[in-house]
């Protein structure tokens, strides 16, 4: 119709552009050893137009796929805005996924250059040679190249020449502009595109009040790393805004973490609950100054009830519970309280802070029962989560896997929820990990939570192990708490049993040294699983 709106393009450039203009002098700042990298937005820029030049006479074209092996640094996000500025696709590997997958999904998305930071270099020369498609490597480092690597070129002599001014190409927003691929807990990972569009909706939706409220006086740290689903999309979003960016580089100890915290005044941080419970641990025997966090943003696996509280009742800091996938881009939905939820009971409030909150504005959400039904949001019903949305995948790249996990233009979450009557979604299992005993299902994340409340624990998770008569029952890991009083099955059992139905107790409970995690972090119960698997239960 005629006096329409422009048809304007949402892509990546304008997002670095405004960054620029707007912000030339806010700081970008790594931590690099004992010290910090510390530049602007104005060096960003130029460098991110330098990067381009250099990408081009690499011979990157459209669509090409360049990938990145990295850890959180200033370097990271030039490749996050020159790669997919110029048209190419910047896919960001796992830098803890077993070689025999980074092989995969490098030879899968037929990458033709590499980046990969100077420490990271014995692990490329070690699967260099199963590599079929990169024509490149470049090697992030300020010191002289060292590397068996063929076609190594330095990422600073490569760009040290080339102008700090480029002509960007006006891209369509469909254009792909970057990829992950899922952790792969089961079979091989699996590719996800996003586009620029994508992107950019979804760094808006970080922006939003009802989303993670990033404002441009943010001071934001991502410790989620940016190979695990764009950071979440929290630089994007930071810069967007021209907030602050912190990267901790390698340094992802607890103490670094909140070291940088308290020296940076860093407001706005995100990552998996089990390095909050790390840093938790550490708050409890030292003491930091971290009054400059706002907002602390915690997903990826179910945020335990009691951590939620220990961080707002001891330490004042607010945690934010947030659901979200690889496919998802990630954010999906987010727990902030409505208003009137504020006169609830405190214990009401922080129940509901436990749950994963409600749809974040763009997505939709539903659960549908095994017959295809969508259950009611009653808080009781269980269901497939199933979303759809401007920065929800249609499908896999390139991927058979596709078939089945796409609804009527729904994505199939695989994630086992409830929804109340407020829409706040509650995660009771993945399908996978749910413990079917004697017809019932049990939920393993509910027992996870509860464990986690004991005093003298620091982390659990909860597997189903066969059981002759009931087919499974659950089983319980426990790490106990350093410098605290060591629990006791017994007394385990009597803390979390007022909350359960006697047959949803674990039958027993094991304590180890360490839980294994996944390589962005989680509880890695496939490996858990198998290990146990033969346990007899008392
Ligand atoms: P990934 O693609 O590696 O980010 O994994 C996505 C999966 O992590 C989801 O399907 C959920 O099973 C799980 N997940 C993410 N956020 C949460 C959360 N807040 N609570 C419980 N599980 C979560």
């Amino acid at each position: 119709m005629q006096g329409l709106m422009m048809d304007y393009q949402l892509t990546l450039r304008p997002i670095l552009e405004r960054a620029y203009r707007f912000y030339p002098k806010r700081e970008v700042v790594t931590k690099v050893g004992a010290t910090t990298h510390r530049y602007t937005y104005r060096d960003l820029y130029h460098r991110t137009a330098q990067l381009a030049h250099a990408l081009g006479k690499l011979g990157v074209r459209e669509s090409d796929r360049v990938a990145t092996l990295a850890w959180n640094t200033y370097r990271h996000l030039e490749l996050y805005f020159g790669i997919p500025c110029i048209g190419a696709v910047c896919h960001t590997l796992n830098l803890r996924l077993p070689p025999d997958q980074l092989i995969y999904i490098i030879n899968h998305a037929a990458d033709k250059v590499i980046f990969v930071d100077a420490s990271l270099l014995p692990l490329l020369e070690k699967i260099a040679p199963h590599l079929k498609t990169v024509e490149h490597f470049v090697v992030m480092t300020d010191a002289p190249l060292q590397t068996s690597l063929p076609n190594a070129h330095s990422y600073e002599d490569l760009i040290a020449t080339e102008p700090t001014h480029y002509d960007w190409p006006d891209l369509p927003e469909n254009t792909a502009a970057s990829m992950c691929y899922t952790s792969g807990t089961t079979g091989e990972p699996k590719g996800v595109l996003y586009s620029h569009r994508s992107c950019y909706l979804h760094a808006m939706s970080v922006c939003f009040g009802d989303g993670l409220g990033m404002t441009t006086n943010e001071i934001m740290m991502p410790v989620v790393p940016m190979f695990h689903v764009l950071a979440w999309g929290l630089p994007y979003a930071a810069t967007m805004l021209g907030a602050v960016q912190v990267f901790p580089g390698p340094h992802m100890t607890p103490r670094d973490l909140v070291g940088l915290i308290e020296s940076e005044r860093v407001t706005l941080t995100g990552g998996v609950p089990t390095l909050w419970l790390g840093i938790l641990n550490l708050l409890e025997t030292e003491k930091f100054d971290l009054s400059s966090l706002r907002s602390m943003v915690v997903g990826g696996s179910a945020a335990p009830q009691s951590m939620i509280e220990a961080f707002q009742k001891r330490h004042n800091i607010r945690v934010v519970h947030a659901w979200g996938m690889t496919e998802t881009s990630p954010l999906g939905t987010v727990c902030n309280l409505k208003r009137e939820m504020l006169d609830l009971p405190e214990e009401e409030q922080y129940r509901i802070r436990a749950k994963q909150g409600i749809a974040s504005p763009g997505v939709e959400l539903r659960a549908m029962d095994e017959d295809g039904k969508e259950v009611p949001w009653d808080g009781k019903a269980m269901g497939e989560l199933q979303v759809r949305g401007p920065w929800i995948a249609s499908a896999y790249y390139n991927d058979e896997r596709s078939v089945g996990r796409f609804d009527d233009g729904w994505f199939r979450t695989g994630d086992v929820v409830t929804i109340d009557d407020d829409g706040y979604i509650h995660i009771v299992d993945r399908t996978k990990d749910l413990v079917k005993s004697g017809g019932e299902w049990i939920s393993t994340v509910e027992l996870e939570g509860a464990i986690m409340g004991h005093p003298g624990v620091l982390e659990a998770t909860v597997i189903a192990v066969p059981h002759p008569k009931w087919q499974e029952r659950p089983l319980a890991l426990v790490v106990p708490r350093p410098n605290a009083e060591a629990p006791t099955k017994e007394s385990i059992i009597a803390h979390i049993a007022p909350r359960f139905a006697k047959w949803q107790l674990p039958d027993d409970i094991v304590f180890v040294e360490a839980i294994p995690k996944t390589s962005v972090g989680k509880f890695d119960k496939k490996v858990i699983r198998e290990q146990y698997k033969d346990y007899v239960l008392p």
